[in-house]
């Protein structure tokens, strides 16, 4: 094909700055610069993984910099807190006392939302598709990220961090191999703005017989890409991401992290594996450790943000735990910070995000820069 050439109703075989070229997008014109300016115009981009739509407006952005660092009431957090039903040797809901663990420490949750023995029945109330449930066989377990309660992933030591992949690996591969378990979602919520109950580092994992809305989509969306071109969407992505450099915040050996083109949340994050992998049970060895270095890197850039520390919910996207090859799948996880212009606003979806799809004023390419020169700072 020629450059300039026109293609109606087509999907564009080439990779164009400013151009909207994944999916299911007729492209119009291809090889030629279009007049549509991502850095002015208002536009929609097309989240690839999902398939779905984020408004992006940057003329309402053009005013400069503000990261005023407000000073927030940041009581340092103790050690230990006695008060703190995760910390060594506390006793927790339903009088289970924890051990006096040293390193990271797997618990089930007290307050779980999913429980095995649930039968995983499907009702049709009326057989029209209109009242439909369906039962939720789960496991629900809570990891504590380090016996140190004052402690986080930007500010734990490497071999710590390594140990927690360690054990995320570890999780992931026990709940997968459940029979009746075929989606494994591990995931952070940091910070009260983010509803955290407790500031001990910890997260979750919600393993689930069903595949949750956010991976079905993605699923489907590298399916159907891999099943097109015969690659990987995520490996085609970083590629072209390398390329334009515009996005990149920061990379590893192992790993590349990156605003993506289409980010919802100001300051979003996705980090991708370098290497084409489903999931956790695949590392090679030095990727544990690897990640760990990644994820120690980002969460210390977004404390420098707004000189707090930055609230968000992180999760791994991994290959459903079904029993299917899934070469389509490739590993990733997605940071979402609220935080907008300073560490006490925060971004809100409301009005026309609730009603007709995200939107979004700094553009990711300005927040991978800001988030770049924090790296370098
Ligand atoms: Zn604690
Ligand atoms: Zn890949
Ligand atoms: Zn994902």
């Amino acid at each position: 094909m020629k450059l300039g050439e026109w293609f109606r109703g087509q999907e564009c075989p080439r990779h164009i700055p400013g151009h909207i070229f994944f999916g299911r997008v007729l492209v119009v014109k291809c090889g030629v610069a279009p007049s549509l300016k991502l850095t002015e115009d208002p536009h929609r981009r097309l989240n690839a993984l999902t398939n779905e739509w984020v408004l992006v407006s940057p003329h309402r952005a053009t005013r400069p910099w503000q990261g005023e660092v407000a000073q927030l009431n940041n009581t340092p957090e103790p050690a230990y807190d006695p008060n703190c039903y995760l910390c060594p040797g506390n006793l927790r809901a339903g009088g289970i006392r924890n051990p006096a663990y040293s390193s990271t420490f797997v618990l089930e949750n007290d307050f779980a939302a999913l429980k095995r023995e649930t039968p995983h029945d499907r009702l049709d109330v009326d057989g029209k598709g209109l009242l439909v449930a369906e039962g939720e066989p789960g496991v629900c377990s809570v990891i504590c990220f380090s016996p140190r309660h004052d402690l986080t992933l930007s500010t734990m030591e490497l071999g710590d961090i390594a140990c927690v992949v360690q054990t995320w690996a570890e999780q992931f591969r026990e709940l997968g191999d459940l029979d009746f378990i075929n989606h494994v979602q591990i995931f952070e919520n940091r910070g009260a703005m983010m509803g955290a109950s407790n500031p001990h580092p910890h997260c979750q994992v919600w393993a689930t017989a069903s595949i949750p809305e956010a991976p079905a989509k993605e699923l489907a969306a590298q399916g159907a890409y891999f099943s097109s071109c015969d690659r990987c969407l995520l490996c085609d992505y970083i590629r072209l991401e390398e390329q334009f450099q515009a996005r990149i915040v920061y990379q590893n050996e192992g790993f590349i992290a990156l605003v993506p083109f289409w980010a919802v949340w100001p300051f979003e994050v996705l980090i991708c594996s370098r290497r084409h992998f489903a999931c956790m049970n695949e590392f090679a060895p030095d990727e544990p450790r690897s990640l760990g270095a990644m994820l120690q890197q980002v969460t210390a850039i977004y404390d420098k943000v707004f000189g707090v520390p930055f609230p968000y919910s992180m999760g791994f996207h991994q290959s459903p735990t079904d029993g299917a090859a899934h070469q389509e799948w490739h590993f990733h996880a997605h940071f979402y910070p609220p935080l907008l212009r300073s560490a006490t606003i925060r971004k809100f979806m409301v009005g026309f995000e609730m009603l007709g799809m995200p939107q979004r004023d700094i553009t990711p390419e300005s927040a991978a820069e800001r988030l770049r020169e924090l790296a370098r700072g």
